[in-house]
């Protein structure tokens, strides 16, 4: 990561590192080195983990797909949410993010390919649901996140990462609470790091292979 960034001559990025399907143990263990935030796809696993983990003061992203009826769960438990796609989600985590709590960090997640098998809301989309968020006071936009496709064709990851960016340039002007690009993974973090992320998500990387590799992320 620093020498993607130095070479880019870019602030090094967050880490978030991916803990989905890993036990609790392994991530007290990165937690103990110092890893602070922690990326999650699925709600009640996470929550299993955030709940035993309670003492540490750790940092919680849902990266995974929400479904609405796990919104208020998700509202209550984490800091983050980064698959925000659509306005009913918006309304939803609003509803029930607690009073007691922080507003809730939220990204929107844009399917910047328009691949079938991936969420995420278009390109065309993100200024309306950006500014369903903004005007949340449950809520804090943050920027935006994105799981571009693994072309073969460099120059084609390229493309898609310069998409983002520009998006992302777009939010920050208009929004000076964005400060936050979420692409790059154990594959790619190095090239999304040169176009401009400053949040990557790092699972097999750190932890090694997940422990059930049926599990698909989304
Ligand atoms: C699993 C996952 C990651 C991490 O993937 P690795 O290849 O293990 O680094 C990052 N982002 C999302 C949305 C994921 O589901």
């Amino acid at each position: 990561m620093h020498n993607a960034a130095t070479a880019a001559g870019r602030p090094p990025p967050r880490l978030l590192a991916v803990s989905k399907t890993q036990p609790t143990e392994a991530v007290a263990a990165l937690a103990a080195q110092g890893q602070r935030a922690f990326g999650e796809n699925y709600v009640q696993e996470a929550v299993a983990k955030i709940e035993a983990l309670a003492p540490l003061g750790l940092e919680w992203h849902l990266i995974g797909h929400l479904q609405s009826n796990k919104a208020e769960l998700a509202a209550q438990r984490f800091d983050w949410v980064q698959s925000v796609d659509r306005p009913k989600l918006v309304a939803a985590l609003a509803a029930h993010r607690p009073d007691t709590l922080a507003p809730l960090n939220v990204l929107v997640q844009v399917n910047i390919d328009d691949e079938d098998s991936k969420h995420g809301c278009t390109p065309d989309a993100v200024p309306a649901l950006a500014a369903a968020i903004a005007a949340e006071p449950r809520l804090c936009l943050r920027g935006l996140m994105a799981i571009p496709a693994p072309w073969p064709d460099a120059a084609r990851r390229q493309q898609a990462f310069e998409r983002m960016h520009g998006l992302f340039a777009g939010l920050a002007a208009r929004y000076p609470q964005v400060d936050t690009l979420s692409m790059g993974m154990s594959s790619d973090y190095p090239e999304a790091i040169a176009h401009g992320a400053t949040m990557v998500r790092v699972g097999t990387a750190l932890f090694g292979a997940r422990p059930s590799p049926n599990k698909d992320p989304s």
